[in-house]
């Protein structure tokens, strides 16, 4: 059983019916949808395919919307996209116009007054590169410093410039909405710099039981990691914005320190972006795209994503496939029983879990069972990395495909079971179906007691299953 998760970006390669249930059968664990491209009704048949395969399927599949935020993107090309090349002129413009070879208009028109002559301007995640020589009311003149390929609605960098733009969007609140309609299990929050956009969230989601990951990717983001991991259910490590944001030679180390943050924490850590870049025209990844997977698992990111290469790339079930089968195969070289996970958190479930997984350790118990409401417990679990599956059993649909997405969890829907000794029961009939333990091994049990009290997790029981 695989441990690590896998997110994949749905877009023109994925969206039908068939191939989000193949990528679920490849091992897609969350279907992300990226709110900067895209109609809402297109979205939303999307989101019916997904619900469907996923049923069909009979695996969980978490839905996550993934929000604009207060990104800066250029408008739409007449042919979809240009190239640029190296010291040719090209104007960003507040006019609204059709784009060319000569320029191109930006979403977002009030960014001109902040920008400066001399200012360095990135398009497509850094690809090319772009400095301001001069400027009016309206136009930004430009010089291509980096050549490259530009296309519709790409988001752009602007580096040290602070926007009085507020963080969440008109668009955005529009799309945040459309979620919760939608009933999507994730939120992915794009460019969150402190705790207190997080809270803006929350106020606008109520009492909405959609999780929130905070994408981070620039630098205050990472100066605020703490205050955003409290705040928030997970981040993603957003490098392909990062590497324009601050260093790119920064990157691979902040990646490292948000990854064992996140760890610290029991916040789930999603690594992202051009983590198979090749495969999107390529049958076979390159030896450093493989390696570059294998280090974020022994780095202990809950999840790994794969962004165009499943969206618009040529191959998309075998980059999935792929994937899995690099994940599965680091993780078959690590000892997690040797594994020690610092934890800042001191509550009675935090508790329960590390000891669940140091009992797990010690008798070399076949798996631990979690029953769960609302899934709050299970990533703590997760957080000490246990050397055997989590079993999560919950009766709750929602919390069924959220779990999808949490380290080392397999998910089981069932009805609720309220007496200890049918929760006991069921765990080690449980196990037994899905092959994980025989009569004679042990398993560990976690759940809340008594169940009608809703509380948290704070019941342990050792079983040999019978
Ligand atoms: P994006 O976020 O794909 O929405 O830009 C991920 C990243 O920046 O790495
Ligand atoms: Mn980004």
């Amino acid at each position: 059983m695989r441990k690590t998760k896998i997110v994949c970006t749905l877009g023109p390669a994925s969206n039908s019916y068939n191939q989000i249930l193949a990528l679920i059968k490849a091992g897609m664990n969350v279907a992300r949808i990226n709110m900067s491209h895209g109609e809402l009704s297109s979205h939303k048949q999307v989101i019916d395919n997904i619900k469907k395969a996923r049923q069909k399927s009979n695996m969980p599949c978490a839905i996550m919307i993934d929000t604009r935020g207060p990104e800066i993107r250029i408008g739409e090309f007449e042919k979809g996209k240009e190239t640029l090349i190296k010291g040719q002129q090209f104007i960003l413009t507040s006019r609204n116009v059709v784009g060319n070879n000569d320029c191109v208009s930006l979403r977002d028109k009030s960014i001109i007054n902040n920008i400066n002559i001399g200012q360095k301007i990135y398009i497509n995640n850094g690809l090319v590169e772009l400095k301001v020589k001069t400027k009016n009311e309206t136009d930004l003149i430009c010089k291509v410093i980096i050549g490259g390929e530009v296309s519709n609605n790409k988001s752009i960098s602007i580096p040290k410039v602070a926007f009085d733009i507020p963080y969440i969007s008109e668009i955005d609140k529009e799309h945040i909405k459309f979620a919760l309609e939608q009933e999507a299990e994730y939120l992915a929050l794009s460019f969150v710099s402190n705790a207190e956009e997080i809270k803006s969230v929350k106020e606008l989601i109520g009492d909405s039981k959609i999780k929130l990951i905070a994408k981070i990717e620039n630098a205050q983001g990472i100066k605020n990691i703490d205050k955003i991991l409290e705040a928030c259910d997970g981040i993603m490590v957003a490098r392909g914005d990062m590497g324009t944001e601050i260093a790119l030679d920064k990157v691979p180390l902040m990646q490292k320190e948000l990854t064992s943050h996140a760890l610290t924490y029991g916040k789930i850590s999603i690594t992202a972006t051009e983590m198979l870049e090749s495969m999107t025209y390529n049958r076979r990844p390159t030896r450093a795209e493989v390696s570059d997977v294998a280090n974020a698992i022994y780095d202990g990111t809950s999840a790994i994503m794969l962004s165009g290469e499943t969206a618009v790339g040529k191959y998309p079930i075998e980059t999935v496939a792929t994937m899995s089968k690099i994940a599965q195969s680091t993780e078959e070289s690590i000892d997690y029983h040797s594994i020690d996970v610092p934890s800042n958190q001191d509550t009675i479930s935090d508790s329960v879990a590390y000891s669940a997984v140091n009992t797990a350790s010690f008798l070399g118990a076949k798996a631990i069972v979690v029953y769960t409401m609302n899934g709050v417990t299970v990533p703590k679990v997760a957080q000490f990395m246990p050397h055997c599956p989590i079993i999560a059993v919950t009766h709750d649909n929602m919390c069924y495909n959220q779990l999808a997405l949490v380290w080392g969890t397999y998910v089981i829907k069932e009805k609720l079971l309220k007496r200890n000794y049918d929760m006991f029961k069921y765990a080690e009939e449980c196990v037994k179906k899905l092959k994980i333990a025989k009569s004679g091994d042990k398993i560990v049990i976690t759940a809340g007691s008594p169940v009608e009290a809703r509380g948290e997790s704070n019941l342990i029981k050792i079983s040999i299953v019978d």
